[in-house]
């Protein structure tokens, strides 16, 4: 038996415009480059749970032009798809062309985990929730023909029992990027935020376990760059200073997601930066608009900024990001969030639309408002496209003051301060 595995990740964006501005910006297309290049953890750790009676190949959707082609050559029993919603529409008409050649194919996600009825319409299955809690169940049924429409895992998979992901299955890439899971979910529900919630509460891998799958990517790289697959780091996490101190042994580079308050406890700062930990994403989200379910992350911006020099002072980047589109704001307040960003002491920036993805708070009150747009699909829901109406101002202003706060902000003189900051940030680490 022979199962493909196939993700649909990286950035997309629709509208013209904003595809031509980015591809301009410095900065943004690289970190497009480096999302498109990143394995799918998921499909590595269901293919390293997977029975050795299978055998299974890896088939990166942005890789290939004639990607059915090439999966449907290695004779597969089963296709296990894994897409997010702005790829949720090629991944389903690429299952569509394979029930033409009569080939099952399971889905799963967190799109497909909120819309799983949807979901049907295209492929066999549909994996709702962890994979790995149902992956066995899939395979197995498989083999007798006889898959279930939906597999909804009774509760949230348990951390200490995840399987190793097989990583050398990415195959060789330039640049090599890594990505290993420390922990599931999150404290808090940010309303804009599916990760934290679909897939159950916030968990956390033991540390030797993560130790192991350290030694893992160092049997195969040496000097591993690691992107860690978190939904925030840290945040809730009781042995921080020991998994920490574990990602040290390693010696590796690595960057990470977590929330500012990091940057109050110079302790977990130091022990972060000594970790091998060079960037790290934190939520500043908008100026003066706080989202419903941030938990302690709601905070006086001076406050936030002091956590953020903090962790800068360590020699650890810190990438701030910005949402515009949240209800209240006008083209006024989007200039002043690229006066504030520009003005900044943040060594990297990440500004992107709010966008209601399904399964969020937020996807749920703009859709009993009715303020979600009709004629943009799935495929708009890019985090770079304009997919709701916004409560002070139009859809038009909305749009132009996003790229006017993403030029400013991604200006040529923006970037060049930043890249001064970086340059002190990264000396600060050497102190
Ligand atoms: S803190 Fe981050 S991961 Fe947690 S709910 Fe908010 S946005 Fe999501």
């Amino acid at each position: 038996m022979h199962v493909a595995f196939v993700p649909f990740t990286g950035l997309r964006v629709r509208e013209k415009e904003m595809l031509e501005m980015g591809m301009l910006l410095p900065g943004l297309r690289e970190r497009a480059e480096a999302l498109s290049g990143l394995p799918a953890l998921g499909l590595l750790t269901l293919a390293g749970m997977t029975p050795e009676s299978w055998t299974y190949s890896y088939h990166r959707s942005s890789d290939s032009e004639t990607l059915v082609e090439d999966v449907l050559q290695t004779k597969p029993d089963l296709v296990a798809v894994s897409a997010l919603t702005a790829s949720v529409l090629e991944a389903y008409q690429f299952c569509e062309q394979l029930k033409v050649e009569n080939c099952q194919t399971v889905i799963g996600g967190l799109h497909v985990t909120a819309m799983p009825e949807e979901a049907t319409g295209y492929a066999d299955s549909v994996c709702v929730g962890d994979g790995e809690s149902s992956w066995l169940e899939i395979l197995a049924d498989c083999e007798n023909r006889t898959l279930k429409r939906i597999y909804r895992p009774s509760k949230a998979f348990d951390l200490s029992a995840s399987p190793m992901p097989d990583f050398a299955l990415q195959g060789k890439r330039n640049p090599q990027r890594w990505t290993i899971q420390t922990q599931r979910g999150c404290p808090w529900a940010c309303e804009f935020c599916g990760a934290s919630r679909l897939l159950g509460p916030a968990r956390y891998k033991p540390v030797n376990r993560i130790a192991k799958e350290l030694c893992a990517v160092k049997n195969l790289d040496r000097t591993p760059w690691i992107e860690l697959a978190d939904d925030n780091t840290l945040a809730g996490r009781k042995d921080s200073f020991e998994l920490l101190e574990e990602i040290g042994k390693a010696n590796v580079r690595y960057f990470t997601e977590s929330d500012w308050r990091i940057g109050t406890d110079p302790k977990l700062v130091r022990a972060l930066a000594d970790s091998g930990c060079v960037q790290v994403l934190v939520g500043i989200e908008s100026l003066n608009f706080r989202y419903s379910g941030m938990g302690k992350k709601t905070s006086e911006l001076a406050k936030i900024l002091d956590a953020v020099d903090t962790i800068q002072d360590a020699g650890i980047f810190v990438n701030g990001c910005f949402i515009a589109g949240a209800d209240g704001e006008t083209p006024q307040s989007l200039d002043a969030m690229g006066t504030f960003i520009r003005e900044s002491s943040l060594a990297e920036v990440q500004l992107t639309l709010q966008t209601p993805f399904p399964g969020t708070g937020l996807y749920r009150r703009l859709q009993r408002d009715g303020r979600l747009l009709a004629d943009r699909d799935w495929s708009w829901y890019t985090l770079f496209d304009v997919v709701f109406e916004p409560d002070a101002m139009t859809v038009a202003e909305l749009e132009k003051g996003f790229r006017r706060t993403g030029l400013s902000v991604f200006s040529k003189s923006a970037a060049a301060k930043r890249s001064k900051i970086r340059k002190q940030v990264w000396s600060n680490r050497k102190k």
